[in-house]
């Protein structure tokens, strides 16, 4: 008998939680709780300097507001804490410098660009379509080298030497994920020194939390590629893989603000009921009737990953009816 799933939700506080996000947290928590698995919530805010004050107690609020629980994480403490990456330096500066030992990783200096898509979750629209060129493999002889080659203002970023070969994982909703490492390429694991960066971090906290499944918006399935190579040099286990479709606007864009106004709390400040949110998220899921206003808990005996859409949901004009107001 498999053990009970373990899983997270880990929220970057660079802005408001909107529909968007709240629908892959709420069939994360769906998935793990119908099957009477734990979640750990885990704030992910290594992203400066987009981190905004106060979005992390937001987005706990916001997802308390849905509804949503977790057995451990920054306001209800647990075994595996610290929940909040920022506070978790130390491990990610360890993992680095196993890379590093095994001659894995090498600094880079190559644009401000390649910063930007180290430190932040690389969802789909900043992956590049051409991998990077290993212009600075074997390129210094340290990060300090390298540092002194830029100017003060810029800083190098920690490449990861791929192996050749394919990369795949069996995604519980994509089905086999397949990719080619030369389009993987050296990809960038962190900018911080210490190897504070998404890549890195999100794969060291996901061991050392013991999570057993990832689900997350279908955006970041490309960046799996990377986190399996890591998990790989570094000895780590495997999660399971969930990739959901995103939430897109009827031109088929991802949500922004002239879409309207989906963040959580302007829902909330509006008089939108969670239960009508949580309703919205379903019927955009295959899990509710048009119209039907419901929580969390009562969606977990209707919770099948197999019925969900293929399609992104979209907010378009029904949606809004759906939340009888537009913002
Ligand atoms: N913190 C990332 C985000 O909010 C999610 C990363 C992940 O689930 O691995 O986009």
């Amino acid at each position: 008998m498999p053990s009970a799933p373990r899983g997270r939700l880990a929220p970057s506080p660079t802005g408001a939680l909107h529909l968007g996000n709240a629908r892959s947290f709420l069939l994360a928590w769906l998935s793990v709780r119908s099957r009477g698995g734990s979640l750990v919530l885990r704030v992910e805010d290594l992203d400066h300097p987009k981190v905004k004050p106060g979005a992390a107690a937001g987005a706990v609020e916001d997802l308390h507001w849905l509804g949503l629980d977790w057995d451990e994480g920054p306001d209800v403490g647990g075994p595996c804490g610290p929940y909040v990456q920022s506070a978790r330096r130390a491990r990610y500066r360890d993992a680095l410098n196993r890379l590093r030992a095994a001659g894995l990783v090498y600094p880079c200096v190559c644009s401000r660009r390649d910063v930007e898509e180290a430190q932040s979750a690389p969802h789909r629209e900043t992956v590049r379509s051409l991998a990077y060129d290993g212009r600075c493999r074997d390129r210094f002889a340290s990060w300090a080298e390298a540092r002194a080659a830029l100017p003060p203002d810029r800083l190098p970023v920690w490449r990861f030497r791929s192996a050749p070969g394919v990369s795949s994982f069996d995604d519980l909703v994509l089905g086999r994920h397949v990719q080619d490492r030369a389009a993987l390429g050296d990809f960038a694991v962190a900018r911080d020194p210490d190897g504070a960066g998404y890549q890195l971090a999100c794969v060291v906290d996901d061991a050392a939390m013991g999570i057993t499944e990832v689900l997350r918006g279908d955006d970041l399935a490309e960046a799996t590629h990377a986190q399996l190579a890591l998990q790989e040099a570094l000895g780590l286990p495997r999660p399971v893989y969930a990739h959901v479709p995103l939430v897109v606007a009827p031109d088929g864009r991802r949500l922004a603000k002239r879409h309207g106004d989906t963040r959580l709390a302007s829902l909330r400040a509006a008089g939108v009921s969670p239960r009508r949110v949580c309703g919205l998220l379903a019927w955009w899921s295959g899990m509710a009737a048009f119209g039907e206003e419901i929580s969390p808990p009562e969606l977990l005996p209707r919770f099948d990953l197999a019925r969900l859409p293929r399609a992104p949901a979209v907010l378009d004009g029904d949606a809004w009816r759906f939340l009888g107001t537009r913002l």
